[in-house]
């Protein structure tokens, strides 16, 4: 079925939304600028969120902030009672010393754009649309935090656009997972050692059994360490060390498991030097990017028909490994997190150089036709029932889901 409410079709309602987006233009190009010149970190986004918040509340939207028990957070929801919903998601954090170097002002701006575009269908909109303004993805956890807050129950469908080198449907994006390893043993003078126990003979031996480890894991799998505390003087045998550790596997399961190899070698070097070791575990772990493939599929078409050419994910460099916390959302909810080509071919994230290009025409241009292509998509998932029942047949595939 390919119909919307009141005999409009899909296509009617596409082309009412992309109108609706070139109206709002100029002002979605502003406030995209605005979040650029203004760059702020996790959980500080005061003016970012206020600055999104109250162009939704402009547009005579309900919109909630703080929402979900974070100070900048915000949520919209909107639309027919009982209808099904689809998420759109805004990023809007910077990067320390960087600015807008992963270009979220980008992602903030074009959620923006497709909600208000959604919202000008009025009583035409064959749905509900839930937008969600996403805190602290750069270190924080900000969606983990909410979907713990309930931001994303009773979503059917959840989307955002990411800033890139090239228009991409999906993303490798990875599993991670922070610890950290407190060693306690005994202080002595270092003169007189073999009345002490040495945390830092139990962390070192833990550090070399993890070296030794990752000859055994697949390639695909990453072990970061560093030593926190190691002592305090070269004459007193050291009661406390710290580990930290990062560990990154390209699916949950692969990290689970990696994840205990690394405690493993991490209890073996308390054992060794007799010292007592807590392991602690960041509660805001990022999980794998599970992409909805038909929900992917449409994003692409209706991209395709704004003109942008795509590549597939076979044409990226091989031992990509980033992670966001996008991916936990993905295995509580269809979703997908399409790339948009913002800043010339080769352009790495996290660079001034990224951060410039996330201010240009070209940025502003990738901006409206990501507002645009998510809500088309979101068109098409709420007027095609086929496509909604396809999505969650998929995602059930993908996450072992029961429902
Ligand atoms: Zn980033
Ligand atoms: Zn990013």
């Amino acid at each position: 079925m390919d119909r919307g409410s009141g005999g409009n079709t899909a296509a009617v309602l596409k082309a009412r939304v992309c109108a609706a987006i070139d109206a709002l233009a100029d002002e979605l190009v502003e406030v995209s600028l605005e979040l650029h010149r203004n760059p702020e970190v996790a959980f500080q986004e005061v003016r970012s969120s206020r600055l999104l918040a109250g162009r939704v509340s402009a547009a005579g939207l309900p919109v909630d902030i703080p929402a979900f028990g974070l100070a900048t957070a915000f949520a919209s929801e909107f639309g027919r009672d009982g209808a099904p919903v689809v998420g759109i998601v805004a990023e809007y954090d910077a990067l320390p010393g960087l600015g807008h170097g992963c270009g979220h002002n980008v992602i903030g701006t074009s959620a923006l754009g497709a909600a208000l575009g959604l919202a000008a269908l009025g009583d035409d909109l064959p749905g509900r649309v839930r937008l969600l303004g996403t805190p602290a993805e750069e270190g924080g956890g900000g969606k983990v935090l909410m979907a713990a807050a309930g931001a994303f129950d009773g979503l059917d469908a959840v989307m955002m656009v990411h800033p890139a080198d090239r228009n991409l449907p999906s993303f490798p994006l990875i599993a991670n997972a922070r610890l950290r390893a407190v060693y306690t043993g005994t202080p002595a003078h270092a003169a007189m050692p073999e009345t002490g126990v040495n945390a830092l003979d139990a962390l070192v031996t833990a550090y070399v059994a993890i070296a030794a480890l990752r000859q055994q894991l697949p390639g695909s799998h990453r072990v970061h360490a560093i030593i926190r505390e190691g002592g305090e003087a070269t004459n007193i045998i050291p009661a406390r060390a710290v580990g930290e550790f990062g560990l990154r596997a390209p699916r949950q399961a692969e990290l689970q498991v990696l994840r205990s190899r690394v405690e493993a070698c991490l209890r073996a070097g308390a054992a060794a030097a007799g010292a007592e070791v807590t392991i602690e575990h960041d509660p805001v772990a990022y999980h794998d990017l599970v992409a909805n493939a038909p929900l992917a599929r449409a994003f692409r078409a209706n991209a395709e028909a704004l003109g942008r050419r795509f590549d597939d994910l076979a044409a990226l460099p091989a031992g990509l490994a980033a992670s966001t916390d996008f991916g936990n959302v993905s295995h509580r909810v269809p979703a997908i997190h399409p790339m948009i080509a913002t800043v010339p071919p080769g352009t790495p994230f996290h660079t001034p150089a990224f951060a410039e290009h996330a201010g240009s025409p070209e940025g502003m241009r990738a901006m409206l036709d990501g507002a645009k292509a998510m809500a088309m998509t979101a068109v098409d998932f709420l007027c095609d029932a086929a496509l909604r029942r396809e999505a969650a047949r998929d995602f059930r595939h993908a996450t072992g889901a029961a429902a």
